[in-house]
């Protein structure tokens, strides 16, 4: 009885002294009610998604977003500057409009791809054809003279344009059985006959443009209701345009029953030459270790199908968001706190290997990177990223943000490091402990990465509110913690691929001069 007592009023002390020491750190208290009740974030978002809209890298409105950024700083007293690491196609999207003229007329939606060729001022019209089933890449050479004039339609068609979670809710099981087992052995069907043609998806294009056709059109399907994945085009002078699954199909199945369906294309856009390609850059000074850094990071640069509004942009929200509060409520830092907005993740992480092959110093003066890039969604995994001692500081610093924050989050020590998916793998690689804040998916993958549907209505402000809560106070907690940071990396396991013990991954040079012809 007493043991039990005396167990309950320790416990009972103990917690009393957890929330003293949570609650009473007055800039713990004062980043939350900033958070709270002064959130920039709709303003920010909505001034970065709406106001200057997707930011493909080379573009204008790319050159445009890193302006606004360090203007933005400069507006909240942080000095901030854009950073040249290097060159890039540059390239301008203008209006894209696709119409079916024969057998009857629809307007269609679709767009083109990024660094697509513009058509001629008045568009093009012409008859589309469909790949034809071959048995070698002989009998596809010999075909190829039939495109000469036509638009040729280079993606499978999908036998439904439900996605599967519907088929799971409404199908019966034996007809959603049959559905799968018909799609595979369709698209087992078309790869093998691709493979048949002697080309992929990337060769494709060249080959059919080289034989005189007058457009490519495309669907790239991201298996939701209404949404395509719109990547970059692979021609040099015809334009490349990606039609949404429903019209797609349609245009199709005229094709294939012989009503020889025509649609004209307008497809403007402008080449711009090489234009420089930027990271943004902004500090806050630390006054005992100026040399040791505390380094926000998410990506600046986006695809441009949607306004990339969940990637990266609510990413960028949150660091610049976290920036600004950081700078009112812990406006000396013991340590340096810098974040990157970099240039070019999406064409291979070049912003971010770019920094760290031309900042070895900071890179040394690392005492953690904080990075998030995986949508909307608050933060529900963090993981030690490979760094043996990670558990210990992260853990202290996870213990100072509140409990409604960090009982979302499950973390993993000591994790593997990145080999790419991110800008914290250029960091990792490079030794540095640099860790990814993973947030709750809210349908990432198929209905907004790298989609048309990526757009300031996806953002879930809740979310980023909770995650610009949290990277301030891991910031804070970082730049205070009293030594510098373990970089010591576990043992790491044995690959289930390989049967080898896996390595850590070496720093890789950027692309320093990309979609150049
Ligand atoms: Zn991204």
């Amino acid at each position: 009885m007493t043991r039990k007592i005396t167990l309950l009023i320790t416990l009972l002390v103990f917690n009393a002294f957890m929330g003293i020491a949570q609650d009473k750190d007055p800039i713990i208290e004062a980043i939350v009610a900033e958070a709270n009740e002064n959130s920039q974030l709709e303003v920010l978002g909505h001034e970065l998604m709406d106001g200057i809209g997707p930011r493909l890298v080379g573009t204008p409105q790319m050159k445009q977003a890193h302006d606004w950024a360090v203007a933005k700083y400069a507006s909240w007293g942080i000095p901030a500057r854009n950073e040249q690491w290097g060159e890039w196609r540059g390239w301008e999207r203008g209006i894209s409009h696709i119409d079916m003229v024969y057998p009857r007329v629809q307007s269609l939606r679709g767009t083109q791809l990024a660094w697509s060729p513009a058509t001629p001022k008045k568009g093009v019209t012409a008859e589309l054809v469909v790949l034809p089933t071959v048995t070698d890449s002989m009998a596809f050479v010999n075909w190829l003279p039939n495109v000469k004039g036509k638009l040729v339609m280079v993606s499978m068609p999908q036998p439904t344009g439900r996605p599967d979670y519907n088929w799971e809710e409404f199908a019966t099981e034996k007809s959603f059985e049959k559905m799968k087992n018909e799609r595979e052995a369709q698209t087992q069907a078309w790869n093998d006959n691709m493979k048949n043609m002697g080309h992929n998806s990337r060769t494709l294009p060249e080959a059919l443009e080289k034989a005189g056709a007058v457009g490519i059109v495309g669907s790239n399907w991201s298996r939701g209701f209404g949404v395509n994945k719109i990547f970059g085009a692979r021609t040099e002078k015809i334009p490349t345009v990606d039609l949404e699954l429903e019209d797609y199909g349609m245009l199709y199945r005229l094709v294939e029953s012989g009503q020889k369906p025509q649609i004209h294309i307008v497809a403007e856009s402008k080449d711009l030459g090489a234009m420089p390609t930027f990271n943004t850059l902004a500090e806050i000074k630390g006054s005992e270790k100026p040399d040791e850094y505390v380094i926000l990071s998410a990506h600046f640069d986006s695809w441009d199908g949607g306004t990339g509004a969940t990637d990266n942009g609510t990413g960028t929200l949150v660091m610049m968001e976290a920036m600004r509060i950081l700078k009112k409520a812990y406006p000396n830092p013991k340590r340096t706190i810098l974040v990157g907005h970099w240039g070019s993740e999406e064409q291979g992480l070049n912003g971010s290997r770019a920094f760290v092959e031309d900042h070895p110093e900071i890179v040394e003066g690392v005492q953690a990177v904080f990075n998030q890039d995986n949508g909307t969604g608050r933060v529900v995994r963090i993981s030690g990223g490979g760094f043996l001692n990670a558990y210990d500081y992260l853990g202290k610093w996870l213990h100072a943000v509140p409990k409604e924050i960090t009982d979302e989050i499950e973390t993993t020590f000591p994790g593997t490091p990145a080999r790419g998916g991110s800008d914290y793998a250029s960091f990792q690689a490079a030794g540095a402990p640099a860790f990814s804040l993973s947030s709750l998916s809210w349908s990432y993958w198929n209905y907004t990465w790298h989609t048309n549907r990526d757009t300031y209505d996806k953002i879930i402000f809740d979310d980023v509110r909770n995650n610009a809560i949290l990277t301030a106070i891991l910031a804070y907690m970082a730049s205070e913690y009293p030594e510098k940071t373990s970089r010591e990396k576990a043992v790491l396991p044995i690959s289930d691929r390989t049967g080898e013990q896996l390595e850590w991954p070496t720093p890789r040079s950027p692309e320093r001069k990309g979609g150049m012809n």
